[in-house]
């Protein structure tokens, strides 16, 4: 009886919203609720890769319920009625997640204790000029050297017989995505943004070398703590701990660990309005010959990565605690929907300024089919559930940039004709740098069009234009 009424209610307040403004005032609630139902049935077709993750989700006319469990035989543990989203957007600016998930799970099924749903800006409004776009860089990897390259399995060494010379050529990805975010940081810092890079150049996040973390007296500790953070199993930390391991198995599943966390949070401390994490692609089947060469490949293409695609096994059970709050942060938050923007632009201005195409839809990777879902804005553009993707606040994409074995790119990337921030570089990297910030610039003007839809998202919650206009003042000063 209550459900039909409030239905008929809807229906002629959704009517009154399209008829005039007059009307207006007395269907405040309305245009709030329609905005987060139609924002979180949007994303969650991205969120989820599989049903045993869209299980633990429900949303229904009243809001949005996350279970702990798929086969939700718990109470829910995570509630947000509609009309408290707007506030929870507020929370996710200015308390950390622990806080959140503690506030709402005192809440419960209640309501927020003191809010006036109908009251609150219907979302945060994003950044829409150079000036004061704060922005997080983080540049991929982190050698500082062919020999720390190498280690890393991260560098294209090709021989000279390609291109009918002697010299063989050789290159690193660290160094080219480094010096591409020092170039795009000077681009930006000249229009009036605020830029951060993640580390130093050779160093991980946490300001050291592999090596003189393997030397330091911290080493024990972090592999145990690796292992609480379910990093790997109790075999291998039984084997960390005797000292067997091989360098690499340390760098790979401990201290790149520790670096993924550390760029996170210096990035979430940062509290940046936009992150780019930059990386160059490689083709997918191309293996070494003779233990370090690679064969030039024809083929050239880039993706872009933004949080989504959650498996079930990550949603799901009581450990899982931190993934589902993540979950409802990109359900409810504008953050997917400006990634998937930005990664598009990202896309369009390769193809556009680099002629490098997107990855096409029909191919044979393993991720794209196994842990991806595709974007529905670009081709090339994919959700997945990444450390990075899934842990960094706001909008976030993260790059993989043409393919650097690509027979044309490898003369390009190898040349040194270009040195900024004392690091010796190729050229190449200013014209991909170029391509980041023209996306940017077009992030940003999709930024002027959505504040445009959300003042006349607001203009019908006021009948009066004095409190419109007065709205509108507020608005430019909490920007
Ligand atoms: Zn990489």
């Amino acid at each position: 009886m209550k459900n039909s009424f409030f239905r008929l209610f809807f229906i002629i307040a959704i009517s009154a919203t399209f008829s005039s403004r007059s009307f207006s005032q007395k269907i405040e609630p309305i245009p709030v609720k329609q905005f987060y139902m139609d924002r979180v049935n949007r994303n969650l077709q991205f969120l989820c890769k599989e049903a045993e993750c869209l299980d633990n989700v429900v949303a229904n006319d009243r809001g949005l319920y996350i279970y702990s469990t798929s086969q939700k035989v718990n109470k829910p543990e995570f509630v947000l009625h509609w009309r408290e989203m707007p506030h929870f957007n507020e929370l996710l600016q200015t308390k950390t997640n622990e806080e959140i998930i503690d506030i709402l799970k005192r809440k419960g099924t209640q309501y927020f204790y003191g809010i006036n749903d109908t009251h609150v800006d219907p979302a945060k409004y994003p950044v829409s000029e150079f000036k004061g776009l704060k922005i997080a860089l983080d540049p991929g990897h982190m050698a500082g050297n062919f020999e720390q390259a190498e280690f890393e399995k991260r560098y294209v060494k090709v021989e000279g017989k390609y291109y009918k010379q002697k010299r063989d050529i050789s290159f690193f990805e660290a160094n080219l995505a480094y010096t591409t975010a020092l170039r795009l940081k000077e681009m930006l810092e000249e229009k009036g943004a605020k830029v951060m890079l993640t580390h130093d150049y050779g160093k991980s996040a946490m300001g050291s070398t592999f090596q003189e973390w393997k030397n330091s007296n911290n080493t024990k500790n972090d592999i145990v703590s690796g292992y609480k953070s379910d990093w790997f199993n109790r075999e291998k930390l039984d084997y960390f701990l005797s000292g067997d391991a091989t360098d690499f198995m340390l760098f790979y599943d401990v201290y790149r660990n520790m670096d993924f966390v550390q760029r996170a949070n210096k990035i979430n401390d940062f509290d940046p309005d936009l992150t780019l994490v930059i990386h160059y692609n490689a083709s997918e089947n191309n293996p070494r010959y003779n233990d370090k060469y690679l064969k030039p490949v024809n083929s050239n293409y880039s993706m872009v990565f933004i949080p989504g695609s959650f498996m079930g096994f990550e949603i799901d059970g009581n450990e899982q605690l931190d993934q589902r709050f993540e979950l409802l942060r990109l359900l409810v938050s504008h953050d997917l929907e400006e990634s998937n923007v930005f990664a598009s632009n990202i896309i369009k201005a390769l193809n556009d300024e680099l002629k490098v195409e997107a990855v096409p839809v029909d191919n044979d990777f393993g991720f794209a089919e196994n842990y991806s879902i595709l974007s529905d804005l670009s081709t090339g553009v994919y959700h997945r559930n990444l450390y990075l993707t899934r842990v960094v606040k706001g909008p976030i994409a993260y790059t993989e940039a043409l393919y650097q074995d690509n027979v044309d790119e490898i003369p390009l990337l190898g040349k040194t004709d270009y040195t900024i921030g004392g690091i010796r570089t190729s050229s190449r990297v200013k014209d991909v740098a170029q391509v980041y910030l023209s996306a940017i610039e077009q992030w940003l003007s999709y930024n002027q069009e959505f504040s445009k839809t959300l003042d006349a998202l607001y203009e019908d919650k006021y009948g009066d234009e004095a409190d419109y206009q007065e709205f509108l003042k507020e608005k430019k000063q909490k920007r």
